[in-house]
């Protein structure tokens, strides 16, 4: 080192490998000289074969661990500017650590494909033109805002303060949480605060749980705003998502509409972040790097001094905890907009009752009653398929899927039974592989045995089913909102799938089929999600000017919570649940982590998790409770055998410091490499 005539800047380098660690690299040789900066991206010889990789540099330093004259050189810069600024460089790196998930792996959620994959592949020179700009040219020029079609009334008071409270924190670092019903005018409040936000020349971000779920929304900024809007899912080609990526990045689109993804996209003057249903739970990423995009837009929030305004008709528990902290402020929207009036709610107690497909007698009769009165009927069943059980009347045998603890599922038109847990699809059994009886019976209901009972009652009503099964092609869910909106269909059935945000003016009944599995679960979370759905389904019905019907069917209209939400709303029923989670010490009073294995034999998946719990808990069990290890609730998937470890510790400080500490060490032992692992700090899930 003595010699060396000038000091070389040592480049940390991101690169997607699962090690949790940066590379030392030396710059590259460049024709003309080029600073590195973060943000940039590199592209690097990795291991023995000198691979190459494309990375991001970190940062920039003058030391290394290594000695000099053993790092290699990069290969080239790939970038003429950063694509990250610092502050989000410092999200990725918070996320890497908080998640406990390998920084290069970050990096790959935060790239499009194109930039991640192709070496040869720049950022865009020149913006993308969208359709958007040829509808208003000046826009590029001049940044001339003009609302194409600016709304026919006027705020209700509630949304006036709303609008004003967030507008009264821009360049400020403030939660917001919009708290009211479908229907009470939330996503006009999102359209009013990106309005007077873009006049400034700033930017904002919005999240949606799923794109193909709210083409909705997306439509109503189309239509409300000439600027250019970047849409940003998963379902888009490589090169449509990377062009909106580039269009947000260099803020040619001062909105930017996306999924959980978009959380990450680079953008040029963050101006407010919005969320909508943020208590859904399609925001947290279940496999490989699994973060929460609320959780994490809330933090970038904070890093870029900008609002956030979470909307919902349901906060979530976490949500609300947060309001009843101080920490987020609460913006009530208490009426519906326009004149729609909020639905009767009614239990229909089907003890003793006999079911056609789900249905009680009396619910067929109502559907009769609004039938007759031209009004368009909902029913939700969270099951697809035609029957979840296929069984043997003679012997007992029942369809079971040969790689998971689970139940194949009967789809009667596609005579085949399917796993919906791994895929598996196996024709239909002609008889009873196990004594060759002749005589197989479907147990229970799915989405495909209502509607077939729907088509047998009701001969000449047009019915329609929304679900996985039927919404597979590009666009169909689309079409078929459209259908339904335009009163063409007046029976629909589905599952979760119609609950969330949907304007369905001309619905009068809607009816919840099964209610009581979410009672009596396993998932603690399973009741705070009845709630939600209840009242989210609730919402499909009476929006415009028609009263709208809901009724529920359950053996249990005597349970306490169910009477709850229904006679007092969900705010008052989501309290009571977070009394019992605060005498339970249950999050959102404390905080989990849950490591799981997989392996071949279930021991195998139980022992290690047990190794690492006596390796690691001696010292620290008294403040961390720990649950297991136990085998998972689905302890074969995939042909694998899952077992799972639980922490959980009153302080969420408490938790990450440990987690620091420990997981390097963990990750060096021999045995877990041969073992697949995963943590999953704040788990929605425990499946
Ligand atoms: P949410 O997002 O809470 O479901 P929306 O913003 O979609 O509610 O509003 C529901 C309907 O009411 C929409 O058709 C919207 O245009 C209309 N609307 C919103 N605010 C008002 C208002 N202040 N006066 C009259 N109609 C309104
Ligand atoms: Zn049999
Ligand atoms: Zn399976």
């Amino acid at each position: 080192m003595t010699n060396t005539p000038r000091k070389l800047p040592i480049l940390k380098i991101a690169i997607p490998v699962p090690l949790r660690q940066l590379f030392d690299y030396l710059p590259p040789n460049t024709e003309v000289a080029q600073q590195p900066r973060p943000g940039m991206r590199v592209l690097v010889p990795f291991g023995n074969h000198n691979q190459k990789k494309i990375g991001v540099i970190v940062s920039i330093s003058e030391e290394s661990d290594y000695p000099i004259e053993k790092l290699k050189q990069a290969y080239a810069y790939l970038d003429k500017e950063p694509l990250f600024s610092l502050t989000l460089l410092d999200l990725i790196l918070w996320a890497s650590r908080y998640y406990q998930c390998p920084l290069g792996e970050v990096f790959e959620a935060a790239l499009p494909n194109r930039l991640r994959k192709n070496a040869k592949e720049k950022p865009l020179k020149k913006p993308v033109k969208l359709n958007a700009l040829e509808l208003n040219p000046t826009f590029l020029e001049k940044k001339e805002i003009t609302t194409i079609e600016p709304p026919k009334f006027t705020l209700n008071s509630a949304q006036r303060e709303a609008v004003t409270a967030v507008q009264n924190s821009f360049g400020k670092f403030k939660t917001f949480v919009l708290d009211g019903v479908t229907g009470s005018g939330k996503t006009e409040v999102y359209l009013q605060i990106a309005a007077r936000l873009v006049e400034t020349g700033q930017q904002a971000l919005v999240l949606v749980p799923e794109i193909g779920l709210t083409p909705q929304l997306v439509k109503r900024f189309e239509e409300r705003f000439s600027v250019p809007i970047a849409v940003l899912n998963s379902s888009l080609s490589e090169k449509k998502r990377f062009e909106a990526w580039e269009n947000a990045r260099t803020g040619i689109a001062p909105i930017v509409i996306g999924t959980r993804l978009a959380a990450f996209v680079p953008l040029k003057s963050p101006g407010v972040f919005i969320i909508d249903e943020e208590h859904d739970s399609s925001f947290k990423q279940q496999d490989g790097f699994r973060y929460h995009a609320r959780d994490l837009l809330i933090m970038r929030a904070s890093l870029e001094k900008c609002p956030i305004l979470l909307g919902s008709a349901t906060p979530s528990l976490e949500t609300l905890h947060n309001i009843h902290l101080g920490r987020f402020q609460h913006l009530k929207l208490p009426l519906r907009a326009g004149n729609a009036s909020v639905p009767v709610l009614q239990v229909l107690d089907i003890r003793h009752k006999k079911l056609e497909a789900g249905m009680s007698a009396q619910l067929i009769v109502k559907m009769r009653e609004h039938l007759t009165e031209k009004g368009q009927i909902l029913l939700f069943l969270n099951r697809r398929g035609f029957a979840p059980q296929l069984m043997c009347f003679s012997c007992g045998w029942v369809a079971q899927c040969k790689n998971c603890d689970a139940r194949m599922t009967l789809h009667y038109k596609l005579q085949q039974l399917h796993c919906h847990h791994c895929e598996t699809v196996i024709p239909l059994y002609p008889e009873c592989p196990s004594c060759n009886y002749k005589d197989l019976k479907p147990i229970g209901v799915g989405t495909e045995r209502l509607e077939t009972a729907l088509q047998k009652h009701f001969p000449n009503e047009t019915i329609i089913r929304i679900d996985r099964d039927t919404t597979r092609k590009k666009d169909s869910f689309k079409e078929t909102i459209d259908c339904i909106r335009n009163n063409e269909a007046s029976i629909l059935l589905g599952t979760q799938m119609i609950a969330k945000g949907h304007h369905f003016p001309n619905v009068t009944l809607v009816a919840i089929l099964d209610i009581d599995q979410a009672l009596f679960s396993i998932d603690f979370r399973s009741l705070e999600k009845m709630g939600q759905l209840i009242t989210q389904v609730a919402g499909r019905s009476g929006r415009a000017e028609r009263k709208g019907q809901v009724i529920l069917q359950t053996c249990h209209p005597e349970n306490p919570l169910l009477k709850k939400v229904l006679e007092e709303g969900y705010l008052s029923f989501a309290n009571a649940l977070l009394q019992e989670r605060r005498a339970t010490r249950l999050p959102p009073y404390s905080y989990q982590v849950l490591m799981r294995s997989e392996a071949n034999t279930l021991d195998r998946a139980l022992n290690f998790l047990s190794s690492i719990k006596q390796q690691y808990f001696q010292s620290t069990t008294t403040k961390f409770k720990l649950l297991g290890p136990i085998p998972a609730p689905m302890e074969r998937r995939l042909g694998k055998y899952r077992a799972q470890l639980l922490f959980q510790a009153p302080e969420r400080n408490f938790i990450q410091k440990w987690l620091q500490h420990i997981v390097p060490q963990i990750e060096a032992e021999a045995q877990t490499k041969r073992i697949r692992w995963s943590l999953d700090v704040d788990p929605i899930d425990m499946y």
